[in-house]
């Protein structure tokens, strides 16, 4: 899989994607991850790539030129192009493993106030908001979405396995608690049938805390 990332700040992006499990992955081989400086797209010889918004309002919109020369210089038949924007689908894991199917993302970042809509109008695949909030750009946001899509490809977690039983495997149910060593810590002790090794009980535990959980903090999961 490879994936483009165009936006003002590239180092922003690539930075959370620089260590640990998806550092491993990008050596592997398993992604290629580019960032790409948008600026060098502009055609402006201050480098600009932001411009007022017609009709009036606060704040600075990009100007689709850049935009659509990164998109028609980096884009190939089977790319997905998404914008990162808070008026986008929300994020989802399911969206996440429809992504890590793909062979090319190319994903734009807005900044300011966002982007010229011509480029959502025509350029753009899917508009893609990682949750109910504004960040000051598109470069976190895309991290975030890159790091969900690459530990689902086959290769990247160490442990195969584990991306099949957490939590959002099932759309309607966070994971179960977990605990680990000391089994007695600050008087504080791991629930016994943890340690029964008796795997039926074990996981009837789990299901019912993992409801208890879903319950609890995501009640809008089970409605
Ligand atoms: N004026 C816009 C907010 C722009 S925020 C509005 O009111 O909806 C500036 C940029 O940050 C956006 O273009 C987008 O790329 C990025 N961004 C901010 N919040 C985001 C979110 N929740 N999900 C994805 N991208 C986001």
């Amino acid at each position: 899989m490879r994936i483009d990332i165009v936006t003002l700040f590239p180092e922003v992006a690539l930075a959370p994607l620089s260590d640990s499990i998806i550092r491993r992955a990008r050596a592997a081989a398993i992604v290629e991850v580019v960032g790409h400086q948008l600026r060098d797209w502009s055609e402006d010889k201050h480098r600009r790539v932001d411009d007022s918004p017609c009709g009036g309002g606060q704040g600075m919109l990009l100007k689709p030129e850049p935009l659509f020369a990164a998109v028609e210089e980096l884009r190939r038949p089977e790319t997905r192009v998404i914008l990162m924007t808070p008026q986008g689908r929300p994020f989802k894991q399911a969206m996440a493993r429809e992504l890590a199917g793909q062979e090319h993302l190319l994903i734009l970042c807005g900044h300011y106030e966002g982007v010229d809509h011509r480029v959502v109008e025509t350029l753009v695949d899917e508009e893609v908001s990682i949750g109910d909030y504004v960040l000051t750009n598109g470069a976190l946001a895309a991290a975030v979405v890159c790091d969900a899509v690459i530990r689902l490809l086959p290769g990247a977690l160490g442990d195969e396995r584990s991306p099949l039983d957490e939590s959002f495997s099932d759309p309607r149910r966070l994971e179960a608690p977990a605990y680990t060593r000391p089994v007695e810590f600050r008087g504080l002790a791991v629930p016994e049938v943890l340690l029964s090794g008796h795997h039926g009980k074990i996981h009837a535990w789990k299901e019912e805390n993992a409801l208890a959980r879903t319950r609890r903090n995501r009640p809008d999961l089970l409605e």
